[in-house]
């Protein structure tokens, strides 16, 4: 079968929010409208467009599948098929937590709709996200929701995006009323108001702008006209000679640039009154790019270490890119997968180049709001998935066996926060370690080791909800109980210094010996780049087989940590001498000799132990105001911003992790219940001397 859809008729899309600004309403709204329009026409199917909406409405509808795939035609085309365009919805979670997650999304999906609360504007995690849109040059537009809420302003989130993360934000509506008088909005672009009707909004009503809003409008247009041919010479020019450029062109250049990463459309609504959700649809037809107006995915071939690049494009060999790993309850495991070049066949055998190891493709499937699809291909732009696919994990490049390429990595942040846990019952030991291990396997940012002292096991993630969420997965999914250990900061250890040591280790005592010894290099690198290995070594003083061992051996010391047992992270090693034996050499020695080195090298370039500081923002009475940031600052918090919303004051704070345990009812206790807090990782910073020791000590014990 041919492909359905035209590239250009494609969106990859994802929609971002702080938590509770609405995303779940937002895409419940996009799936029911888009699945309405699909149905138009299908009903000899048998389920009619209400039943099956009665059904859904029951059921609630599945957002919960990493890729949703659904059909939209542009509310101007009033119902005409050709218009039909295919959304690839890609889920991001909302909550911190799952960074991993929102990172490995915004890597897959070429633009994004993000969500706001009318009430609270641009929130911390807004900021997060935003910025990790940024880095990724995400194409955005934005969605104000909950105008109907009480407090309620455009106005103001509008602003807090202007001054919180981009200048480039135009606004394409305004609402008509506010709160519980919010109707609809006004299309600055075409002028018209705009209301939906029907039991579920699904009527989109056109009539003239209010006699009192008519100004406020033609000054608002006025903005947005100027900032979208201030882009372009050809529109300036006309624009001058006092005549306006047609609403197409306008749209062209404002397509160019929102894909450009140079303007931000802003549109508003309430998606729980359902009011406005169509619009911000069409907006994604209209200004988010399609996978033809990205630029060619790069990669390295293995075979040579050259960078390659791939197009979208049928003909070319297929690349793909696994980005999460789900467990289904009917087929087992599901393999996400973006398709950035080629077709692939079901039958036909890939390459896991990240792992190097071939795979079948047994079934693949396309999920939709309602339904899975089983496909034979799937092209250059799809997001599918495979089922049943073994030693895949999340970030690994699937490929066309005979044109190998490995796509850019994506790089996850160190987990921050660590827990005990064992099962309730002994006999539950063994499953909760291969549940464990298949958890890890789905999500980079959580990770499991075992205490060698102690026997237990330790697990650590990105907060406190994210481990919990872990165990209950566990319970439910893998049916093991257990108990829970306080939750720990996971801490780090670096080096400050330079150093270079040798490492020995020769044993001869009769038959055969054990001979390895090497000379290494340790120096510090950037916070957050991890660790790096590199092999200096000349004239075959170490023969090659036995460089890998030594390696291993300093991963191995690393993992252990030398000055607490906590991991050491963000540093160079240099192997660059050494010597062998004919006989007595061994990869045993090599690695022994590997790992003495290292804690030699790093006991001498100063060892300091690092701890996770926290982005946190609280947001309380003026009344509490000194308390708060006094009690900020006794938790060695520095206060980055004081700012005022309404009447209520905002604390913008930097806290080590270690001192906010239990943070929620302190502050519960200190504002009489008016306050509330958010907090986020944000980077890794060394540890006083004074505080640094009680750690030590305390782990000594
Ligand atoms: P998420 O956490 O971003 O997925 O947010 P949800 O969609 O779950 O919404 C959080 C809460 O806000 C829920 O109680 C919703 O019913 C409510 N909500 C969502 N959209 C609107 C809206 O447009 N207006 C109002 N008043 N409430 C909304």
């Amino acid at each position: 079968m041919p492909r359905q859809y035209p590239l250009e008729k494609v969106r990859d899309i994802g929609i971002i929010a702080h938590i509770d600004a609405g995303k779940t309403t937002t895409s419940e709204r996009v799936l029911f409208y888009t699945g309405v329009s699909h149905k138009i026409g299908e009903v000899h199917e048998g389920d009619t467009v209400m039943d099956w909406m009665e059904q859904e409405r029951e059921r609630g509808i599945t957002i919960t599948s990493a890729a949703t795939t659904c059909f939209w035609i542009p509310t101007s085309a009033k119902g005409d098929k050709a218009h039909e365009h295919r959304i690839n919805l890609i889920d991001t979670p909302g909550h911190i937590d799952f960074t991993v997650e929102v990172k490995r999304s915004l890597r897959v999906l070429d633009g994004a709709v993000v969500v706001f609360d009318g009430v609270a504007g641009v929130e911390p995690q807004s900021e997060t996200n935003w910025h990790y849109a940024d880095e990724y040059q995400v194409p955005r537009i934005c969605f104000i929701n909950k105008l109907d809420r009480m407090g309620a302003s455009f106005d103001f989130s509008f602003n807090s995006i202007l001054e919180r993360l981009t200048p480039n934000a135009v606004a394409m509506q305004i609402p008509i009323g506010s709160e519980s008088a919010f109707e609809g909005v006004i299309d600055l672009l075409n002028m018209k108001a705009i209301r939906f009707e029907g039991e579920h909004g699904e009527k989109i009503i056109e009539g003239e702008i209010p006699a009192d809003l008519l100004e406020t409008a033609k000054t608002k247009r006025h903005e947005l006209i100027e900032k979208i041919v201030e882009k372009d010479d050809a529109l300036m020019a006309e624009y001058l000679e006092g005549r306006e450029p047609s609403i197409d062109a306008l749209k062209k250049v404002l397509r160019k640039e929102t894909i450009a990463n140079r303007l931000v459309p802003v549109f508003c609504g309430s998606a729980l009154q359902n009011k406005g959700v169509q619009l911000v649809l069409d907006a994604v037809i209209d200004y988010l790019p399609s996978p033809l107006d990205m630029p060619p995915t790069k990669g390295v071939n293995p075979e040579t270490g050259n960078e390659e690049e791939r197009h979208p494009k049928d003909d070319e060999p297929f690349a793909g890119l696994a980005f999460k790993i789900a467990a289904d309850p009917f087929v087992g495991s599901l393999t996400y997968f973006r398709i950035y070049s080629g077709v692939i066949k079901r039958g036909s055998y890939i390459l896991n180049s990240t792992k190097n190891n071939q795979e079948r493709i047994g079934r693949m499937v396309r999920m939709h709001a309602n339904h899975r699809e089983e496909v034979e291909e799937l092209y250059a732009g799809d997001l599918g998935a495979i089922v049943g696919l073994k030693n895949t994990t999340t970030g690994d490049s699937l490929t066309n066996p005979e044109h190998p390429i490995i796509l850019e990595k994506i790089t996850f942040p160190e987990p921050v926060i660590s827990v005990r846990i064992e099962p309730k019952t002994k006999a539950d030991q063994e499953k909760m370690g291969i549940a464990l291990h298949r958890l890890s396997e789905e999500d980079p940012t959580f990770r499991v080791a075992g205490d060698e002292e102690t026997g237990e096991t330790i697990i650590s993630g990105m907060g406190e909800l994210h481990l919990e969420i872990i165990v209950d997965r566990m319970k439910r999914e893998f049916n093991v109980e257990a108990n829970v250990g306080r939750p720990q900061v996971a801490y780090k250890e670096t080096i400050k210094g330079k150093a270079e040591a040798e490492g020995k280790y020769i044993r001869q005592s009769g038959g055969r010996g054990q001979y390895g010894h090497v000379w290494i290099n340790v120096e510090p690198l950037e916070r957050g780049t991890g660790f790096e290995f590199v092999d200096a070594i000349k004239g075959g003083v170490i023969p090659q087989e036995f460089i890998p061992a030594v390696e291993k051996g300093i991963r191995e010391a690393l993992d252990r940590g030398i000055l607490a047992g906590y991991p050491l992270i963000d540093l160079k090693v240099e192997l660059f001498d050494g010597s062998y034996h004919e006989v007595d050499s061994s990869e045993f020695a090599f690695k022994i000799a590997g790992s003495m080195a290292l804690q030699e090298a790093c006991t001498k370039a100063k060892l300091v132990l690092l701890e996770p500081i926290m982005k946190v923002q609280v947001i309380v009475p003026p009344d509490f105001l000194g308390d708060v940031t006094g009690d900020l600052s006794s938790k060695r918090g520095k206060i980055k911003a004081m700012g005022e919303r309404g009447t209520i004051r905002v604390i913008d704070a930097n806290v080590p992790l270690a001192e906010m345990f239990g943070y929620s009812t302190a502050l519960r206790s200190m504002t009489q219940g008016r306050g509330s807090f958010n907090m986020e990782f944000s980077h890794y910073e060394e540890v006083p001397q004074n505080v640094a020791q009680t750690i030590i000590e305390g782990r000594k014990k």
